[in-house]
């Protein structure tokens, strides 16, 4: 079963058991979840487990982008660990519990995916009897199948109970292992071999608070369901490959990585480690940046700097030449960009910071290889000490495997231990920290910022944050720096659903800075991209933002226009005739639209006539933020990239378009005035694409349409247009008529010339030769006159050489009749030398050849070379 379908019948199999299909949250935590990223599908829900919130459905089911950065070390050494991963799950808030939850487990794993059922083995937590009965009596496990553990394993890692690492709710748990067969390991289940038998769904029954120690503060309200499984060891066992690297959610990255490095997986360990983590890394952090994280030294930030860096420098040791990342984040949008609508509207974001922190960490490579060569100096024996191990690792973001390596060639060795002793004393420190994130700006993510651009062209608003173009914050960006700025409220107007962003200006009492685009960066973040222009501006500042406001008014023009029109061709070619994707700019838009054939030029402009009739009604334009059940009740459409989150915006124009839109529009229709089709045309099978202008744009185009005509009725010296089409066919009927009369007179000139070129023949020892320049000739010409030429003195040897210099060529002609071709006469023979002269080379066949060359000015040296050559090639014989 490929990924897709099973993320899928998971959704669709909790649906149909009453659960609310909820939107995957963002991979920054809401704040009081006290995490610094995403780690479970219950995130989002904590408020309505502590009974801080009322749920507003019972029971919901999810598929959850989550981040498991403890489990990097594992990635591409074991089958099973990923950092990123999608896991599926489902929800009850005080609803139903234990029985349903384990029932409808084993229902989905042995009907839905159909998992043989004597392959699975489950863990209960000792206390709960519960569990293991309903896990007998309900899904008929065996009891010696059924393993008992506690809270913690003997490492202290969570066993059968479970938290999100913070203070919150937790509860008992009970995982449901897959066996994968004697292949993977020795028998005797999951207490023997974890990647044999392998876990693929936890049951969380979620019904205590407990604080960052785990110890328990309360019962919670009510008895809830949490569970969550990962989407890609489910497509694993279904597709029956050995890790989750090789299921199709995995292997066009992994297949990418290849590729780019010219190294094939499973062919080398070292190799194989190294294309997962660029594969896994690569896709963590598209979906982490897409998210709005940034790369920092600090928080979530530090971890997507670090997850980065270790994917570049892999790339990097498995050869990869120019940028690692750029191909992967394809991949993934490709993959996922219909699951996860922001990586497509994120991309631009993705991509520039992904990209500005590779180059950066490239140079920091070059700058870690001489610190490393300093380190060398200093080592005691062989061995590298941990404490500047560590130093380059934690400080320079060098990865670890790099630095082993580096050692390795230099027959070196790193001191781990100490390395580790570091590692640990930083991960303490990281842990009490995670105990105190503050709510507000956090490290690593950027600020949301809110919307105020359908009502207002201007707002005074705080500058949360400024970044240089890279990702590095300003505390002052002065006047020619490249910033981007991030403002509490704006009135820009992020790209997005195929408009573009708003240009204008950010002023503060010190300086002011021209932005030039307006790009979505995750989450509710706005990125104003720009120039300070003058002075400086600092973040704190209170800024007076303002939209170019003539740019949106041409913007809303086109987006109107283009409702009206995807309308409008939905009535005219049927309702197949769907949008597929769209461009909105200032005065014009492109649109795409599915249609097997072109479309009718009278089609066309019946279309075009009709949404401008549309538009001189002068309909109300209406925007209303509503339910996705809402709007699909009012037949609201769907387009390509639209997110469906709860609430959606619909626009409706009149009675006739509603569309699901974030856009900014015009008031009325008749605020567009005109709309016009410049052309249709093919993209590709079944579909096609119109260009359009509209406003004022539109009249200039019509403008410019009518200068055309003007030229065109100037230039066939009639005064009037609406007689100038007869005026020019009849001009072009006496041109016709002139040129056939001038090719008769210039026919009997030509008989002439061939007369005297065949009674200007001289004899070369028994060979008639004819060399003659011959001006106002082209190349057929040339060759027509030759051939005529000698046709006259077939009966006995003949050369005829003639050429000239037209239109800045060289051009000669050699024809030579058979008689001559028999004395070793050939054509391309006689015209070699003149070729060289001319700066050029001879080709053709015996009888018939010619040569050009660049050189003009040296056609009559040429030609009075050719009597000498014949006798050259007459002697020769
Ligand atoms: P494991 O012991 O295998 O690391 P876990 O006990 O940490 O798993 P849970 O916290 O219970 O896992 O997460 C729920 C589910 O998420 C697991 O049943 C498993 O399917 C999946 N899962 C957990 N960690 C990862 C990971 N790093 N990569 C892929 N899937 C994972
Ligand atoms: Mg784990």
């Amino acid at each position: 079963m490929e990924g897709h379908r099973i993320r899928e019948s998971f959704l669709s199999f909790f649906e149909e058991r009453d659960h609310k299909r909820v939107q995957s949250s963002s991979l920054i935590p809401p704040p009081e979840s006290g995490l610094l990223l995403t780690n479970a599908g219950m995130n989002q829900f904590i408020p309505y487990f502590l009974g801080q919130a009322s749920a507003p459905y019972p029971r919901a089911v999810t598929s959850q982008k989550v981040m498991r950065t403890n489990d990097i070390e594992n990635v591409g050494h074991d089958a099973r660990h990923e950092t990123f991963f999608e896991m599926l799950g489902n929800f009850s808030f005080a609803d139903y519990f234990k029985a349903e939850a384990i029932t409808w487990a084993h229902e989905l794993i042995t009907e839905g995916y159909g998992i043989d059922h004597d392959l699975l083995w489950v863990t209960v937590y000792d206390q709960d009897e519960e569990a293991a009965s309903a896990w007998v009596d309900l899904a008929g496990i065996a009891p010696d199948r059924i393993v008992r553990r506690g809270k913690l394993d003997e490492e202290g890692e969570l066993a059968n109970y479970w938290h999100t690492h913070a203070a919150g709710p937790a509860g008992p748990c009970s995982e449901i292992f897959v066996d994968r067969g004697p292949r993977y390991g020795p028998d005797g289940g999951p207490d023997v071999d974890e990647e044999r038998f392998m876990e693929i769904w936890n049951l969380v029954f979620m019904q205590e608070q407990v604080d960052g120690e785990l110890e328990v503060v309360a019962p919670l309200p009510g008895k809830n369901v949490d569970t969550g499984s990962s989407l890609e060891r489910v497509a694993m066992i279904l597709q029956g490959v050995d890790n989750v690297f090789e299921t199709d959610l995995f292997s066009p990255t992994l297949e990418e990585a290849e590729r780019r490095s010219g190294k094939r997986h499973g062919e080398d360990p070292n190799d194989d480690v190294s294309l997962k983590i660029v594969a896994e890394h690569g896709r963590a952090t598209t979906f982490l940046i897409a998210d709005g994280v940034q790369p920092s030294n600090e928080g979530r930030g530090y971890i997507l700097r670090r997850m980065l860096r270790r994917a570049v420098s892999h790339g990097r040791r498995l050869g990869i030449e120019g940028s690692v990342l750029d191909p992967i984040i394809t991949t993934v949008i490709d993959g996922f960009g219909d699951a996860y609508p922001e990586l497509r509207e994120n991309e631009a974001f993705v991509r520039q910071v992904a990209d500005s922190e590779e180059d950066r960490f490239s140079a920091t490579l070059g700058k870690g290889l001489v610190l490393f060569e300093d380190a060398k100096g200093r080592a005691e024996g062989s061995r590298i000490s941990g404490d500047d191990a560590f130093a380059l690792s934690d400080t320079f973001g060098i990865p670890r495997e790099q630095i082993q390596e580096w050692a390795t060639e230099a027959g070196l060795t790193v001191d781990t231990d100490r390395f580790a002793e570091l590692l640990q004393e930083q991960r303490d420190r990281a842990r009490s920290a995670r105990k105190k994130v503050e709510v507000g700006l956090e490290a690593g993510a950027v600020p949301p910022s809110e919307f105020v651009g359908y009502h207002e062209t201007q707002a005074e608003t705080p500058i949360a944050l400024i970044l240089d173009d890279g990702s590095e914050q300003f505390e002052a960006a002065e006047e020619g720096q490249a910033v981007r700025v991030f403002l509490d409220r704006t009135p820009f107007y992020a790209e997005g659903g195929g408009q573009v962003g708003d240009q204008g200006l950010i002023r503060t009492d010190t300086g002011m800075v021209r932005v030039t685009d307006t790009v979505p960066a995750g989450g509710h973040a706005t990125m104003h991209v720009g120039t300070v222009e003058s002075g400086e501006i600092r973040p704190g500042q209170v800024a007076h933002a303002a939209i170019d406001a003539g740019r949106r008014e041409a913007t809303a023009r086109a987006h109107t226009s283009t409702h009206v029109v995807h309308w409008t061709l939905k009535q005219v070619l049927g309702e197949h005739a769907r949008q597929a994707g769209s461009l909105v700019a200032p005065g014009r838009l492109r649109f795409d639209f599915r249609h097997p054939n072109a479309v009718p030029l009278e089609t066309l402009e019946g279309a075009e006539l009709e949404a401008n009739r549309r538009l001189a009604m002068d309909d109300e334009v209406r925007a209303t933020e509503m339910s996705m059940d809402e709007a699909k009740g009012l037949g609201a459409v769907a387009l390509f990239g639209e997110k469906y989150g709860d609430t959606v915006r619909v626009v409706e124009i009149g009675d006739y378009s509603k569309e699901l839109c974030g856009g900014t529009h015009v008031h009325h229709t008749g605020h567009v005035a005109v709309v016009r089709i410049l052309h249709e045309g093919s993209i590709g099978s079944g579909m096609r694409r119109i260009e359009a202008l509209v406003g004022p744009d539109a009249l200039l185009e019509i403008n410019a349409e009518r200068a055309l005509l003007r030229g065109l009725v100037e230039a066939v010296g009639s005064n009037d247009p609406a007689t100038a089409a007869e005026h020019a066919r009849r001009i072009v009927e006496e041109n016709k008529r002139l040129k056939g009369e001038l090719g008769r007179l210039r026919a009997g000139d030509r008989d002439a010339v061939i007369t005297a070129l065949v009674e200007g023949a001289v004899p070369v020892d028994g060979v008639a030769l004819v060399v003659s320049e011959v001006p106002g000739e082209d190349p057929g010409g040339l060759r027509d006159l030759a051939q005529k030429v000698r046709d006259q003195l077939s009966d006995r040897a003949a050369a005829i050489v003639v050429g000239n210099g037209e239109g800045g060529k060289a051009m000669l002609v050699a024809a030579v009749t058979g008689p001559a071709v028999e004395r070793g006469v050939t054509a391309p023979a006689i015209l070699a030398t003149a070729a060289t002269v001319i700066g050029g080379g001879a080709g053709g066949k015996d009888i018939l050849a010619n040569a050009g060359g660049k050189h003009p000015e040296r056609v009559s040296d040429a030609l009075g070379g050719i009597p000498a050559r014949l006798e050259e090639l007459l002697g020769a014989r």
